[in-house]
């Protein structure tokens, strides 16, 4: 049993670890089981105001203030590090939380955090404004800088905890920002676990806080403070709204990674044993909870039949099983009340029209255990189609005779604009799809091939802003235009 389990969890604040002054708590549950795994500590606004009081010392007063870039760099690099030194008993701790199967969690939640971290260290050194000609008269030296947004609130879901945490962890403090972190309150373990391995390798004392709690406490306390300079949250589109709402006090900066309905095409011409493969992994891996799920299939008629039975058998045939039985490949869902909302969903779709043609049934015990499921004969107006399920089933409708306009303008036809995909080994067909989806990740041929190079965020009601890449960095960042008269 990882030791993080064996004492009570409590928060840090300015690089010690308390308790809350109300001392309330909640369980955290093991969605596999239903079992309570420990007591999380339900910070609140009291906590919330030290742990931004600690961050903003150590920002302006602090070492983190005094701290060369190339230090900062070091310390990610010794955090990455830590992460896969201790990345089993991370993956075992985001295995109990999650439910997920313990080879993703090591591989991909483990194995992603790290390389994250990797990535993002070596912005720390290369944040760089740049001169500029004006065209003044006179003699002018013109220049940009670019300097820390200050200290930022995070943000984060349950779906892919440790994962989400340090994306925002990782390019904040390489921008030299400091943080305050509230972890998804269903979710609190391997933020907690992530904090002490923070303090272990030598981050000062209040650059990293974390108050774990409800959203509606902790979380709007910290997007409500006026000492928060910006809020990075990821989440549900609705609570994306709330939060600008909350924000608007100090008109503090908001970045939002929000929900997702994205569309997937197959054309004809397409390999279609690999577009099968992706199209059931693309909406099934961590049981659909997924913002980037490829959750409307459209496919051609004339290989609809191939496809939807290719994808259909691969959901019956996927192991659903508890995280920690060694040859499971789909977990549970987080909670009992998602998977209420999924069945419900399910139920909405059939009562609409649809057809189930795999899955379709919850499944009986403790655990929080859905079937991958296929519905076919799905229409643009259902429940299933427009609004987002985050659970493990795919809508398919089928084109024949559109024209890519009309392919696409069927894509587009969505509140969100996440990601797509594209299925075609056509040149034209591919290029001119790409052009026309209004999305703001979109892939040919691939599965989800995450790079922290690439910049990844959504058009529409997905969001504002961007992680990865030099843009997801520069997001901590400030810009500030410098003008010297040199006469
Ligand atoms: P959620 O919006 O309910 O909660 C997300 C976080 O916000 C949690 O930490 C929660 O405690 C907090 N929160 C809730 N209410 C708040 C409030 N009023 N003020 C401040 N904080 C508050 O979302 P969820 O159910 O945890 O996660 C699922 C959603 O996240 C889905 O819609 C999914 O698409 C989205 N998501 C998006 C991305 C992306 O990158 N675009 C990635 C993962 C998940």
């Amino acid at each position: 049993m990882p030791t993080l389990l064996q004492q009570p969890l409590r928060l840090l604040i300015d690089g010690q670890w308390v308790g809350c002054a109300s001392g309330a708590s909640m369980d955290v549950i093991n969605p596999s089981t239903g079992e309570v795994l420990a007591q999380e500590a339900l910070g609140g606004a009291a906590e919330i105001d030290q742990a931004v009081q600690a961050a903003r010392r150590a920002l302006e007063a602090g070492p983190w203030a005094r701290m060369r870039p190339a230090e900062r760099t070091r310390l990610l690099l010794k955090l990455a590090d830590a992460l896969e030194q201790h990345g089993d008993e991370l993956a075992l701790l985001e295995t109990l939380n999650t439910g997920k199967p313990l080879k993703v969690a090591r591989m991909f939640d483990v194995g992603h955090a790290a390389e994250c971290l990797r990535y993002n260290a070596g912005w720390a050194t290369k944040l760089n404004g740049e001169t500029r000609a004006v065209s003044l008269p006179g003699d002018w030296h013109a220049y940009t800088l670019r300097e820390p947004v200050g200290v930022v609130g995070l943000i984060v879901p349950w779906n892919v905890p440790l994962a989400m945490a340090v994306s925002k962890i990782a390019p904040a403090l390489a921008a030299g920002c400091t943080v305050v972190l509230k972890p998804a309150e269903l979710t609190p373990l391997t933020a907690l676990r992530l904090g002490e391995l923070m303090v272990a390798v030598g981050f000062p004392p209040g650059v990293v806080n974390i108050v774990t709690g409800l959203g509606t406490e902790a979380g709007q306390a910290l997007v409500a403070h006026p000492g928060v300079d910006k809020v990075s949250f990821t989440g549900s589109t609705a609570v994306g709204k709330a939060i600008l709402a909350s924000a608007a006090g100090n008109l503090k900066r908001v970045a939002l990674e929000l929900g997702g309905k994205s569309p997937v095409f197959i054309f004809p011409d397409a390999d279609l044993d690999r577009a099968i493969d992706a199209a059931a992994r693309g909406i099934f891996s961590n049981t659909g909870q997924v913002c980037a799920a490829g959750s409307r299939l459209f496919v051609h008629r004339s290989v609809a039949e191939r496809v939807v039975e290719g994808v259909a058998q691969r959901a019956r045939q996927l192991r659903v099983a508890p995280g920690l039985v060694a040859d499971a490949e789909i977990g549970p869902v987080i909670s009992a009340r998602q998977r209420e909302r999924v069945m419900a969903y399910v139920a909405s779709g059939r009562a609409e029209g649809a057809e189930v043609v795999a899955g379709g049934e919850a499944l009986d015990g403790a655990g929080y255990f859905i079937q991958p499921t296929v519905l076919v004969n799905t229409t643009p107006a259902m429940r299933v189609v427009r609004e987002e399920i985050f659970g493990p089933v795919l809508c398919v409708q089928q084109f024949d005779d559109d024209s890519l306009e009309q392919l696409a303008a069927r894509g587009n036809d969505t509140d969100f604009g996440l990601s797509s995909s594209i299925w075609t080994r056509d040149l034209r067909t591919a290029h001119q799809m790409v052009r026309r989806l209004k999305a703001g990740n979109v892939r040919v041929n691939a599965a989800a091939a995450l790079d922290f190079a690439m910049p990844f965020g959504g058009y529409k009601q997905s969001g504002w802003g961007r992680e990865n890449g030099r843009e997801g960095v520069e997001a901590y960042t400030e810009l500030k235009s410098v003008a010297i008269d040199l006469n």
